[in-house]
């Protein structure tokens, strides 16, 4: 018996339907066949969990592609559409048995609402209705019916700040196998929500500890094959917002139905516990200025790019120029025109920029002076861990530019800081620095817990929880924009009638 064969591969990205900004082709990191396999292998992402799954199983695994980007605006349609074809013409070859997808879930193209649907609808069309496609999304997914359909299994990370992409990806390939070797007849039990989780929702914390906790002790006990809760990234503007609760069966057992259910009713009942507050930056810097035992990380919850912001607001700049009396800071800011003027300048030379605030909504540029520091055309990360540990990433052109003793990183493109390697790959050593800001709200806390005290700020912005602020139209209604007359429904699902 020839060996058997998985194809995995696609497109992983998170988009913000407010952000004016679409992500492009030089944001994504491609890669494909064996580079993909060999820059993978060993890291905590969910191609790597795919490969050590499919590796004990003695299972090839085939990579026709694989495009990675951080959060950012809708991806343009011409990335997707490349992608799509790599990934149908490889499905076309048939030489495989399964298909398994490391994908993010919620990404938008100007075109598509559901481009993650559009794929895995174009595999299934090409492979029919009979070979395993299973799927494993971030936690922050956009799930729909289309996506519930053409997979047989859909599965989520469980952990928020994630730290289990390896183990999601192992799921998604363990269930392949199992439907492959008859093991496994996948019956989903689905339920919609129409509520988001507004920044009081890490899973080591109530109330999501419990239901997830519930949903461990379920598969555990063998009431489910697999239980995912998805909590939606919060700024798409998409039809059927909302949360989702997934639970997998083996075949029509009792029981699963009325844990998904209460599952999603417990969500419901706690979707105001789930709304959080944050520190404000003038409490932080006023901390720091006293001096602290360890140095402030923080989080600028307004301009996530790991929310999907633009990366340019100059809110915290402005706040730490304000203050001289502070120890040494960084602060990263996306503004390619000013990335330009520090190349054209040179490195040592004394410039006047207006920085930032071109697309962030609530701070406009800032007129700066300083000293070109540090400059580059490319930067190699290599992520420190614990989440995405060994992760390979690159930044583009980049300029260091050194305000007193506030350093502000400019790139011509958008990232999101999750891991300190960031700021050494640009020549700054965040251990030497007492304040770091960085573009994510709640990430950024695993792999710099080791660095300092980790704190999200209430910033103002784009990626701000304040979702009154944001124009949404065809998502409504949803909680807390809406109060919907919400009784859990389970999901009409092929699975259901076999
Ligand atoms: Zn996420």
């Amino acid at each position: 018996m020839s060996k058997r064969r998985i194809l995995a591969g696609g497109i992983a990205q998170e988009s913000h339907s407010f952000n004016p900004v679409l992500t492009n082709r030089v944001r994504f990191n491609i890669q494909s066949g064996l580079d993909a396999i060999a820059s993978a292998r060993g890291t905590n992402s969910l191609l790597g969990g795919i490969l050590d799954a499919a590796g004990q199983a003695d299972v090839e695994v085939l990579v026709p592609t694989l495009f990675r980007a951080q959060s950012g605006g809708p991806v343009e349609d011409a990335v997707f559409t490349e992608m799509r074809d790599i990934m149908c013409n490889a499905a076309k070859r048939g030489d495989f048995d399964a298909i398994v997808l490391p994908l993010h879930g919620g990404m938008l193209t100007p075109t598509l609402e559901d481009p993650e649907g559009e794929l895995m609808a174009s595999l299934r069309a090409i492979v029919g209705p009979d070979l395993p496609i299973t799927v494993a999304f971030d936690l922050h997914a956009h799930v729909t019916c289309r996506i519930l359909e053409t997979c047989d299994l859909l599965v989520g990370y469980l952990t928020n700040p994630h730290g289990d992409q390896g183990n999601t990806g192992r799921r998604a390939c363990q269930a392949a196998f199992d439907i492959l070797d008859r093991r496994l007849r996948p019956v989903l039990s689905a339920v919609h929500v129409p509520m988001l989780t507004l920044g009081h929702d890490r899973t080591d914390e109530e109330p999501l500890m419990g239901l997830h906790a519930r949903a461990r002790a379920a598969v555990a006990s063998g009431l489910a094959y697999d239980v995912s809760i998805f909590n939606a990234q919060q700024f798409l503007d998409v039809h059927g917002l909302g949360n989702w609760v997934l639970a997998y069966g083996n075949g029509k057992d009792a029981g699963r139905d009325s844990l998904a259910l209460e599952l999603a009713q417990s969500l419901w009942d706690q979707r105001c516990a789930l709304i959080g507050t944050y520190p404000s930056l003038d409490e932080c810097l006023d901390r720091a200025e006293r001096g602290t035992e360890r140095p402030l990380i923080l989080g600028d919850q307004g301009d996530r790019v790991a929310g999907g912001g633009p990366g340019d607001s100059t809110y915290v700049l402005g706040a730490l120029l304000a203050r001289p009396g502070l120890p040494a800071s960084v602060v990263p800011l996306t503004d390619p025109v000013s990335v330009a003027a520090c190349h054209a300048a040179g490195k040592g030379a004394q410039v006047t920029l207006d920085v930032g605030g071109r697309f962030s909504t609530v701070a406009p540029p800032i007129t700066v002076s300083g000293k070109v520091l540090g400059l580059g055309t490319e930067a190699h990360v290599t992520y420190d861990g614990p989440a995405d540990a060994g992760y390979k990433s690159k930044i583009g052109a980049f300029a260091v530019l050194e305000i007193g003793k506030v350093h502000v990183l400019l790139t011509d493109q958008p990232y999101s800081y999750l891991d300190p390697d960031y700021f050494r790959a640009m020549g700054v050593n965040p251990a030497e620095m007492r304040v770091i800001i960085t573009r994510s709200g709640y990430h950024f806390t695993l792999n710099f817990a080791a660095m300092g005290e980790c704190i999200t700020v209430d910033t103002p912005g784009m990626t701000s929880y304040r979702v009154d602020e944001l124009p949404f139209t065809v998502a409504r209604p949803f909680f807390p924009l809406d109060e919907p007359n919400f009784v859990p429904v389970l999901v009409d699902h092929p699975s259901r009638r076999d």
